[in-house]
């Protein structure tokens, strides 16, 4: 029998600590749980979840202004901000509990309080006083929107308080070009919020297909948000509950609110890794092998506190890599190759594997299949807006190396399509596999031709 009060003890309860915790759970290890605020962590609390909910009352918009030519009319459409901001809340606290009771059935202890290291096997909860011991202990405390120092930093929001806030802004400056600007951008203006984005390069979505950058920034402007690229805020100001943000070349943007989306920074500060002797890198993260275990053979880190890849499900499968290694007796290296990403922006992103730019860069011969077409449902809607699909292809081996989509359910099709990558499917085999009419999707097995190559690193025609 273990001298520890715990086989593992796991600090932080989202999408990786809680899928940690129930699988060492089913497998009879005592487990325990220390969750400082909500037990589902920032995918299902401030995250993910809520954002794809604000995502899909924001496209209401576009029903309405699209279906006049499919013979609908309505007299007057209303939004109610509170109302929405409530079914938000009510749905995340129903999956709270599902959390909750998922950890009730694997015999989970829950500790509701920050745990901190005492040494390398002790924890103390922070709100109780309480110190535990633990066999082995997993490190799952996320990440937490990243606030630079601008005179008026406090005056922003985070996307943690834009799912909270009391109205609905007229307006709104959003910094930043990620997933998390681009993505709110889409939100409000969707719910009519007048909305300008502020990008320091000069195409937002850096690490994306640059097709799928282009497009969808042009996409945006079209539907009525500013964007103004190369350009940093260097303060934030208030005067009578207005907000000024100024640019660094004195130009001044006024709103009802700021928000900044200018990426994470792990969960590091205040739990004591120096007592465990931990050290973390510059970015603030805990350092693991290829096996997610830190230097100190009984703790392991997973998800956005060692800032790999910081989505939800790769959180998820780390945690279950983690448990082979820890407790299966398999050592399992998490894979992160080809997984599939959305931007749940208006229009959509969907996109995995290699861009064609780093594509041309790794192949010798690299064939891009390309359609930008505009959606049947908008040859009546009389929306002016496109789709963009595309297939990057080795030109040798014949393997697809990368899909790229921008439209409506890019997401839903890429999460398909990651399969076929994954089974490293060769273009022939998209070929020969029928299309199924009339779908946006049969683009992707219908491009007969290449549109263009890549020889060598240089494009050509073909
Ligand atoms: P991202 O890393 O995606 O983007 C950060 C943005 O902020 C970039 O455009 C970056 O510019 C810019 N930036 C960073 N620092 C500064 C600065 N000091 N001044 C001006 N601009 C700056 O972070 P997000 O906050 O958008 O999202 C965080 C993470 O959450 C994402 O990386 C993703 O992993 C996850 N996420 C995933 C979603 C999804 O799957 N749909 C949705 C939302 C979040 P530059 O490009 O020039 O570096």
């Amino acid at each position: 029998m273990s001298t520890y009060d715990y086989d593992l003890f796991i600090i932080g309860g989202g999408s990786g600590g809680v899928r940690a915790a129930r699988l060492a759970g089913s497998l009879g290890k005592r487990v325990a749980i220390a969750e400082e605020y909500r037990i589902g962590g920032t995918c299902v609390i401030r995250g993910c979840i809520p954002k794809k909910l604000f995502a899909y009352a924001s496209a209401y918009s576009d029903v309405f202004k699209d279906m006049t030519e499919f013979g609908w009319s309505l007299e007057k459409t209303r939004f109610n901000w509170q109302q929405l901001v409530a079914s938000k809340n009510h749905e995340i606290t129903r999956l709270e509990g599902e959390y909750h009771k998922s950890l009730q059935k694997s015999q989970v202890k829950i500790y509701q309080g920050r745990a901190v290291f005492i040494d390398a096997w002790t924890l103390q909860i922070h709100s109780t006083g309480e110190r535990v011991t633990a066999e082995k202990i997993l490190i799952a405390s996320g990440s937490r929107p990243k606030i630079p120092d601008y005179p008026g930093k406090e005056l922003c929001l985070s996307s943690n308080d834009a799912f909270n806030l009391k109205t609905l802004p007229k307006s709104i400056v959003i910094v930043g070009g990620g997933y998390v600007a681009v993505e709110f951008a889409s939100i409000f203006h969707g719910l009519g919020v007048e909305t300008v984005l502020v990008y320091r390069g000069s195409l937002m979505l850096r690490h994306f297909d640059d097709d799928l950058r282009l497009l969808l920034q042009k996409a945006m402007e079209i539907r009525g948000i500013r964007i103004i690229c190369n350009a940093m805020i260097s303060r934030i100001e208030k005067q009578d509950n207005r907000y000024t943000a100024i640019l660094s070349d004195g130009k001044k943007l006024m709103a009802d609110q700021v928000m900044l989306a200018l990426g994470r920074i792990p969960n590091t500060d205040g739990i004591g890794l120096d007592r465990a002797g931990l050290a973390t890198d510059r970015a603030g993260a805990v350092v693991v092998n290829s096996y997610m275990q830190t230097k100190i053979d009984h703790i392991w880190a997973i998800g956005d506190v060692t800032n790999h890849v910081c989505l939800t499900p790769v959180a998820i499968h780390e945690a279950m890599c983690f448990i082979r290694t820890a407790f299966e007796n398999e050592m399992t290296a998490p894979d992160y190759d080809l997984i599939a990403t959305a931007v749940f922006s208006q229009p959509e992103i969907g996109t995995v594997g290699l861009s064609e730019e780093r594509a041309a860069q790794k192949f010798s011969h690299v064939e891009i299949y390309r359609a930008y077409f505009r959606p049947l449902r908008h040859t009546v809607s009389g929306r002016n807006e496109r789709m963009l699909t595309k297939l990057v292809v080795d030109g040798d081996r014949r393997t697809v190396l990368g899909v790229h989509i921008l439209g409506p359910n890019a997401s839903e099709m890429i999460q398909l399509l990651a399969i076929s990558l994954k089974g490293k499917l060769t273009k022939d085999v998209f070929d020969a596999t029928m299309a199924l009419h009339p779908t946006a999707a049969e683009e992707l097995v219908t491009m007969y031709s290449p549109s263009y190559c890549y020889r060598h690193g240089k494009k050509v025609k073909n």
